[in-house]
């Protein structure tokens, strides 16, 4: 018999919020339709009065991947037009779960496999999901569930790439060690960047030099048993962090950059939600929405926010980014990317993001101005609410849109030291 199911402790305590939820699943997504699923979905509600609607509103792509053979025309406003009043989907409550996509059955759980190893993991583009996995201390712990709680187990995505490729083979043990380094919280958070980044360099240059890898599985160990224990070794970390403390990296480009990214976010986002939180940030960093300003100013004021959020929620701060850092190596399979380094790259640029946004929420800079007349709990009420809506928003309308995944993986350049170079200048934001 298969192992049990491997579910993040908050993904397998989820509820979902339905009517109560300040967001719907689906507005700002996209929501393809695979060729089987398309066929069910057709098969499903023919002879009703939703079949003319189906016709009408999920758009067929005969040109797409077998996974993207159709999709979803959303309203105007970005929702999708099969929500009834209430918000609930209309195709599940007739016609029931076997109807759905995929990504509408398992949202806000994503569903992969290590090996043999079914794994569920959480969406943070689901607001009620990003409170478990961001403010609950245990909520990424890793803990066996039923079956009955995974769902679609036959969409379990395996880790992209080759099957005899030294990632693939070596999947988990990779990730395992990545693990390790995040959780090294003797070191800010800049720093176990910079250690990933490094690692990731190493490996790299081996796994994705010019010359393919020739060596099989075993040879592929054999490599990483001689890399991976000098990146546990304190001495070797403590060493690597002084270097990076010591390096002075302009953050007015940043920025510039982050900032010119939540502004083409914001031009086309749907929803409700996303323009008014990018104006908001936008405003308060910049003075204005456009954010005309320097960058340097900006810059200047997202780091004095920062030296007071880590001085006063320090440990609150660090649970947040730690549990963001994890979640990502867990929900995100690391051979989607380029390489190994172009993924912890997608990851810095990430937490640059969130760190800008943080800073840059206007709930923060009026939690700094009135901190001292708050009790310790109403300050923290408040920081998780905002980084809530920070983490969840930039999640669903800024990481996952594909303008601004290509911007990202052009950025990191064809690899190697120049890679790693931009990933200390965003690590280090
Ligand atoms: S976004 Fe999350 S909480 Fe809200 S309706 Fe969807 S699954 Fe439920």
């Amino acid at each position: 018999m298969d192992a049990l199911p491997r579910f993040v402790r908050s993904v397998l305590e989820f509820q979902c919020l339905a009517d109560r939820c300040e967001d719907t699943c689906c507005v700002g997504l996209r929501i393809p339709v695979s060729e089987e699923r398309l066929a069910k979905l057709r098969e499903g509600v023919a002879g009703t009065p939703d079949a003319e609607r189906v016709a009408m509103l999920v758009v067929p792509q005969p040109d797409g991947p077998p996974a993207e053979r159709a999709f979803i025309q959303m309203g105007s406003d970005g929702s999708c037009p099969f929500l009834d009043t209430q918000k609930f989907c209309s195709l599940h409550r007739r016609h029931g779960e076997r109807v759905l996509p995929d990504g509408c059955a398992t949202f806000p759980r994503i569903v992969s496999k290590v090996g043999e190893q079914v794994e569920v993991a959480g969406s943070l583009a689901c607001p009620e999901m990003a409170r478990r996995l961001l403010l609950k201390a245990d909520a990424l712990e890793q803990v066996p569930g039923p079956w009955e709680q995974v769902p679609r187990p036959e969409v379990a995505r395996p880790f992209p790439g080759e099957p005899g490729d030294a990632y693939v083979l070596h999947a988990e043990r990779i990730r395992a060690a990545a693990l390790v380094l995040l959780h090294q919280q003797g070191f800010p958070l800049a720093s176990r960047l910079g250690f990933l980044g490094q690692w990731a360099f190493q490996l790299d240059s081996i796994f994705r030099g010019e010359a393919p890898f020739a060596g099989d599985a075993e040879q592929a160990g054999q490599v990483l048993d001689a890399l991976l224990p000098p990146f546990e070794a304190p001495d070797k970390l403590e060493a690597m962090h002084r270097d990076f403390a010591t390096l002075e990296v302009p953050g007015g480009p940043c920025a510039g950059l982050l900032a010119s990214m939540l502004k083409a976010r914001r031009a086309v986002a749907r929803g409700e939600r996303f323009k008014p939180f990018a104006d908001g940030v936008l405003v308060s960093l910049w003075g204005s929405e456009e954010a005309e300003g320097s960058p340097e100013e900006a810059w200047r004021e997202v780091a004095a926010r920062w030296d007071w959020l880590d001085a006063v929620h320090g440990a609150r701060i660090q649970q947040y980014f730690l549990h963001y850092t994890v979640n990502q190596w867990l929900r995100a399979p690391f051979t989607e990317a380029p390489s190994l380094l172009a993924y912890v790259f997608r990851l810095a640029v990430r937490v640059a993001m969130l760190r800008l946004a943080l800073a840059g929420h206007p709930a923060v800079a009026a939690l700094r101005a009135s901190a001292s007349g708050l009790a310790s709990e109403e300050q923290q009420a408040l920081l998780d609410r905002a980084a809530v809506e920070c983490f969840y928003l930039v999640a669903r309308h800024v990481e996952q849109a594909p303008d601004i995944l290509s911007l990202v993986w052009n950025m990191a350049g064809a690899g190697g030291a120049e890679t790693l170079g931009k990933l200390i200048l965003f690590s280090k934001f």
